[in-house]
């Protein structure tokens, strides 16, 4: 309706001289006002729409999302709870299918910088314990985040203060990382370049971690349906860094999907200073692949590696990596035989 009289006014009022239009009772003051409202209103119906277009979580523009929880691990980790301020219809859990790694990025409007996070598929239950979100299960877009702050760090600070009810942009999913198709054949594709082929190969996965590097691997690992079984070595300052993650490991653990070691540095194992001892667990590349997903009783046999957290962990662990290339496999991994085929380092 408002449409319609609006282009009829802007129809009559093109066709007419300037003198002509004060005579004609089309453009009485009644109608002038009327026209002018009509824009207005016109403005912003086109405002909401573009502003209510605007709710599918996308690499293009900002979605708001709120933060429903936040939860203090210590005086540097934070859980946060995020849920959008209107549910999504797309499951990204079942999009990526945790084949692909992926990250969304969440805006510091005050400097105007965005950082990266890493997304866990997790609900915490009444009683407080958390619970990995089901398969088909998207609970409307809500996730989870695991933070650590740096005394420089100004997202990360500012992210792990918000209040409940925090209102927050984020734009995503960004893909850091996608499995390849067969584990040497480290090509690392492109999201469209590996769309068309199937995944019906299935090989187990070494992951060295340390701190929030740990998230991609969660994300791995919670993601409803995932066949792959895991041995992941994961290095921490303790393990009560992890909050309520920490439960996950021994819940993986006897589902024989996860073999887990962990390297507390204030119990004395920073993996710096025992590499004899992590050498002796981490195995050889497996040339293993099998065509069925794992079952229980199988041996883990990796044969691809992911190394994810600070720089000189994936250093000590891998060899240097560089802003745009992954650099030669050295290290740690490479003194038992992994390479540049089938390592890939995410920091
Ligand atoms: C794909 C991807 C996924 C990520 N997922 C997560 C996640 O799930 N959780 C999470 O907490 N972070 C994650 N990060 C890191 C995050 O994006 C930020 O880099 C981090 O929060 C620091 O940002 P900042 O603005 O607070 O600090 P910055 O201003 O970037 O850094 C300030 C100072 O903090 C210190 N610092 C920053 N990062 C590190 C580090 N990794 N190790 C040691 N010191 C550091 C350095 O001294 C640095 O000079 C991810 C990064 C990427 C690329």
């Amino acid at each position: 309706m408002v449409l319609k009289a609006w282009f009829r006014y802007r129809q009559a009022f093109q066709k007419l001289s300037s003198g002509r239009r004060f005579n004609n009772p089309f453009f009485s003051v009644r109608n002038l006002a009327f026209g002018g409202l009509s824009t207005v209103a016109l403005g912003g119906l086109l405002y909401y729409h573009k502003r209510d277009s605007n709710i599918e979580l996308s690499e293009d523009y900002f979605t708001k999302y709120q933060v429903t929880q936040n939860l203090r691990l210590d005086d540097e980790h934070t859980m946060l709870e995020l849920k959008p301020l209107r549910p999504q219809s797309t499951n990204l859990w079942e999009l990526m299918k945790s084949k692909k790694l992926w990250s969304v990025q969440i805006k510091q409007p005050e400097i105007m910088v965005v950082r990266n996070y890493t997304p866990l598929p997790l609900q915490k239950l009444e009683d407080g314990n958390f619970v990995a979100l089901e398969e088909g299960d998207n609970a409307g877009g809500k996730f989870w985040l695991y933070l650590k702050k740096y005394k420089q760090g100004e997202v990360a600070r500012w992210l792990s203060k918000l209040p409940e009810g925090h209102v927050i942009e984020l734009r995503g999913p960004f893909i850091d990382f996608e499995f390849p198709h067969l584990p040497d054949h480290n090509t690392f594709q492109t999201p469209r370049e590996s769309t068309q082929q199937s995944y019906t190969t299935v090989y187990d996965i070494l992951a060295c971690t340390a701190g929030t590097g740990i998230a991609p691997v969660m994300q791995l690992l919670l993601t409803a349906g995932d066949p792959r079984k895991v041995q992941l070595l994961h290095s921490c300052r303790s393990k009560s860094d992890l909050g309520p993650l920490y439960s996950f490991f021994n819940q993986l653990e006897h589902t024989g999907r996860l073999q887990f070691h962990l390297f507390e540095s204030t119990a004395g194992r920073d993996i710096r200073q025992i590499q004899s001892e992590a050498l002796k667990l981490i195995p050889m590349p497996s040339g293993n692949q099998r065509n069925i997903p794992a079952r229980l009783e199988d041996k883990l046999h990796p044969s691809f590696a992911l190394v994810c957290g600070p720089d000189p962990y994936i250093t000590t662990v891998s060899g240097t990596k560089y802003d745009l290339s992954q650099g030669p496999v050295e290290g740690l991994l490479s003194q038992r035989g992994w390479s540049e085929r089938n390592v890939y380092k995410l920091s």
